[in-house]
């Protein structure tokens, strides 16, 4: 059972829509384009998960902890039968190797040995279980997702999934997981609880509200729109409510501190829809607050 669903981290949204609305730097593009795939796989491992029968196991995804201002995140967890299964799920693709406890893709480039990350996560949850109360054990798995992934110089090392043996590795952990006891609720819950809602430490780029280009753009290749909601690029066809919708949300997303009127969302769509689409969609979709000119809008719970 799924307590804690995957989402698209708010890094993650703010990313893709700066990305879509200015220049960002080629490092911050590759980071954008790095947080996406992260997503990508982590899915595709939820995937894989969705195959387990639902009662044997709790699930957590994507959660973020501060312990003693070390603040960590983890991509799953599941918790069955006094046992927590750590998952660091990396969508790496193509060709890498290890020379000397260093690891680096296939143009040389090092990368952060990600069994290093598994070990600092597990050494941390270990701290965070025991601090709770829990009386179980802990085992952590590095999850290499993608099936264009391969690794030169493969260490042996049972913690290590590599895509061919991810559905044996399932099989496994079906195999082994016989149920969910009180004692994993119990910690399920206060796991949950301890759980930060955004990273302390976020890579957003500074941004202002004038440096943006203003407009609705496709969802699917970020291409401006421009009179009508058909995508000049790629064809894609969005009714007014759910362009303009999202085009609110992620006014929001960016500016959670200015005020959602129809004239700023007029704005923010580069003022070539009609105000009376926006105004709708703000009286159907969004909470009023106020009245006449003064009103604005929130979204609703
Ligand atoms: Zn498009």
């Amino acid at each position: 059972m799924i307590l804690k669903q995957r989402v698209e981290s708010k890094e993650l949204r703010t990313f893709r829509a700066l990305n879509a609305r200015m220049s960002l730097l080629e490092k911050e593009r590759n980071y954008c384009l790095n947080l996406e795939k992260g997503f990508v796989g982590e899915l595709d491992f939820d995937l894989l998960v969705s195959q387990l029968s639902n009662e044997k196991y709790l699930a957590l995804n994507d959660l973020i902890y501060d312990i003693n201002s070390k603040v960590f995140q983890i991509d799953s967890l599941l918790i069955s039968n006094n046992t927590v299964y750590l998952f660091e799920v990396k969508n790496y693709e193509g060709d890498f190797y290890i020379e000397k406890d260093r690891w680096y893709s296939v143009s040389d480039t090092e990368i952060q040995n990600p069994i290093l990350q598994l070990q600092r996560a597990e050494t941390l949850i270990l701290r965070l279980l025991k601090e709770i109360g829990f009386s179980g054990i802990v085992r952590p798995f590095l999850i290499f997702i993608n099936p264009e992934f391969h690794l030169y110089n493969a260490p042996r090392n049972p913690q290590i999934i590599f895509p061919s043996q991810l559905n044996r590795f399932v099989n496994e952990l079906s195999f082994k997981m016989s149920g969910v006891t009180s004692h994993d609720r119990k910690i399920s819950k206060h796991l949950l609880s301890l759980h930060l809602k955004e990273s302390p430490y976020s890579r957003i780029p500074k941004y202002t509200y004038e440096q943006l280009n203003k407009g609705i753009y496709c969802p699917c290749c970020h291409t401006f729109f421009t009179e009508s909601l058909v995508c000049s690029q790629c064809g894609y066809i969005e009714e007014y409510s759910g362009a303009i919708f999202r085009s609110i949300i992620e006014f929001n997303l960016l500016f959670p501190e200015e005020r959602i009127t129809t004239k700023a969302i007029w704005e923010w769509c580069g003022q070539v829809f009609p105000k009376k689409s926006i105004r709708n969609t703000l009286l159907s979709k969004f909470k009023m607050i106020g009245y006449g000119k003064s009103s604005y809008f929130i979204i609703k719970d």
